[in-house]
């Protein structure tokens, strides 16, 4: 057994956030391999194991008694391509953002929207990451993962991951049984600019850009992004905290009667409505309880100021779930993933 385990491993540096717990058992694997001989371990010794990419859409309440295995699988390159497309695959613990910043510079046209968002390839897939009107679920060809169970390679098509708004079948009925190895997307060779979404166009004029291309659309979103967002490096946090909701258009009616400025997004019969507004107007932004609090720019954020535990964050968003409630009759869920 060649695999390095430490103990009483301090996951602080290991989530965006940077609430301080410990993992039991932590080990960074490089290889399938390594992968094959941590799970081996963890199922003999009977340890909960969790999968950790950059721990930037986690929040840690408790230490974490098992085995965390931090995937560290690297590689990128096309794989193949046709008259259209290239197919473009990235080993899951490559940097999401280098990634979409390697497919710019070769000219693969696709993931310039997502520019800058934290974390891994491997976890792209786990929400269907999204912003600025691209999801992954826009450029997926498939997803190749490794069964826990059986130690079988699978391939997952872009219609079997079954993906939705911040879902797919590894958050869900998945959740555990498998391990994304890699992700190979199909991405386009002439390109489709998306620059309607949010302030996008604002950004390019203000920019003076006169010959659009994906990396001036990247380098747009990258400013919009860093002029709004907190950086984790200087405030803990792991993005957006609650999931836009989905509403039916009847409650979107009565909700406009009192609020007429309520902004909404309508598809068919439902309403998605931003829950940064929703907290906003129920007068959280930029509020501070204790050593965490609502960002100051951005109410969909919250923050740690430096020493909040987890439980702090964890309860911060519970009384943020019970007042939109009472405000408004909309439960938020937490995009999230709490352990
Ligand atoms: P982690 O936090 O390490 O893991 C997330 C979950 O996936 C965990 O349950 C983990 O066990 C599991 N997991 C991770 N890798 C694997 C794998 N290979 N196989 C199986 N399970 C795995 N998200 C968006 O969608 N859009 C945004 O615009 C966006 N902006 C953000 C901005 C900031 C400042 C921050 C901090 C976060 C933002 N996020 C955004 C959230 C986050 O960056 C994404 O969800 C990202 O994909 C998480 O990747 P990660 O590697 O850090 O995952
Ligand atoms: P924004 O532009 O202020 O817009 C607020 C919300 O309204 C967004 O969340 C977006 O929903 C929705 N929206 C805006 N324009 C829309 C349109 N034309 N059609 C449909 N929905 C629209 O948002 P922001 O907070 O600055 O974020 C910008 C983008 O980055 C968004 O796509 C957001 O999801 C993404 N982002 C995600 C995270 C995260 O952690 N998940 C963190 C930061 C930013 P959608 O969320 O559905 O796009």
């Amino acid at each position: 057994m060649s695999l390095k385990i430490e103990q009483n491993f301090s996951l602080k540096a290991k989530n965006t956030f940077g609430i301080d717990v410990s993992s039991t058992y932590f080990t960074k694997i490089t290889s399938i391999e390594e992968l094959q001989e941590a799970l081996f371990i963890a199922k003999s010794n009977q340890w909960p194991f969790l999968f950790l990419g950059g721990g930037s859409n986690i929040l840690f309440t408790k230490d974490f008694e098992g085995l965390t295995i931090e995937l560290s699988l690297k590689g990128k390159e096309c794989i193949k391509e046709d008259e259209h497309h290239y197919y473009v695959r990235a080993m899951a613990g490559e940097n999401w953002h280098e990634f979409v910043l390697y497919c710019i510079d070769n000219q693969y046209a696709g993931i310039e929207n997502l520019s800058l968002i934290p974390g891994s390839c491997g976890a792209a897939p786990m929400q269907n990451i999204g912003a600025y009107g691209v999801e992954t679920k826009d450029v997926l060809y498939q997803v190749e993962a490794l069964e826990i169970e059986t130690g079988k390679m699978h391939i997952f098509s872009n219609e079997e991951c079954r993906f939705g708004y911040r879902e797919s079948v590894f958050k869900r009925t998945l959740k555990n049984k498998f391990v994304v190895i890699a992700i190979t997307l199909k991405l386009n060779k002439i390109p489709v600019f998306r620059t309607e979404y949010g302030s996008i166009q604002e950004e390019l004029d203000r920019m003076s850009v006169s010959d659009l291309s994906i990396k001036a659309i990247s380098n747009a979103v990258i400013n919009i992004r860093q002029s709004k967002l907190p950086d984790p490096k200087d405030l803990g946090n792991a993005g957006s905290f609650f999931k836009n909701p989905v509403i039916s258009l009847d409650l979107y009616e009565t909700l406009q009667k009192q609020y007429q400025d309520i902004p909404g997004y309508k598809t068919s019969n439902y309403v998605k409505v931003p829950a940064g507004w929703l907290i906003e107007k129920a007068g959280w932004k930029g509020k501070k309880i204790g050593a965490c609090g609502v960002h100051e720019k951005q109410a969909l954020v919250l923050v740690n100021y430096g020493n909040a535990t987890g439980n702090e964050v964890y309860n911060l968003s519970e009384n943020i779930i019970q007042d939109i409630k009472k405000h408004f009759s909309i439960e938020l869920e937490r995009e999230v993933n709490i352990y």
